[in-house]
């Protein structure tokens, strides 16, 4: 999937209900006293974005942040915020905002900060694209000589 499909993709996401959603069938939905569940899932900002490839992954929709490999005790919100302290969402939230209830301004401006993730992501990947190329590329330059 290119970046620009993935990040029209995540953009649905800023509703609750679609985030809900994307956890349909969730293993611990299922396990009584199980904190891990899709609704704590979506109300801490995580969808999944490949339910039948990677069903356990989940992602936040404005940082981004991938986490897997959860337990049916995780508190989505505290996993959140320790995986990703510096999520703009976890932010508002601790200021007592109700994160699934947002005003218009206050989506937009998680929209901008959703951005610089977006961006900051594609960085990643061409850097990592361009330093996976630097043996070849010198060994190509060694011959030269
Ligand atoms: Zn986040």
């Amino acid at each position: 999937m290119s970046n620009e499909k993935a990040a029209s993709k995540a953009f649905k996401f800023h509703d609750y209900q679609a985030r809900l959603a994307s956890f349909k069938n969730w293993a611990f939905d299922d396990i009584e006293d199980s904190i891990c569940t899709s609704v704590k899932l979506a109300e801490a900002g995580f969808f999944r974005p490949y339910p039948r490839k990677r069903p356990d992954l989940a992602e936040c929709y404005i940082c981004l942040k991938p986490l897997e490999g959860w337990e049916e005790q995780d508190d989505p919100w505290t996993e959140h915020k320790s995986h990703m302290p510096t999520c703009p969402l976890s932010k508002l939230r601790d200021k007592g905002i109700d994160v699934n209830n947002l005003t218009v301004e206050q989506r937009i401006k998680l929209e901008l900060e959703r951005g610089k993730f977006l961006l900051h992501r594609d960085y990643q990947d061409i850097k990592k694209e361009f330093e996976d190329r630097i043996p070849e590329v010198r060994s190509k330059l060694m011959r030269l000589t």
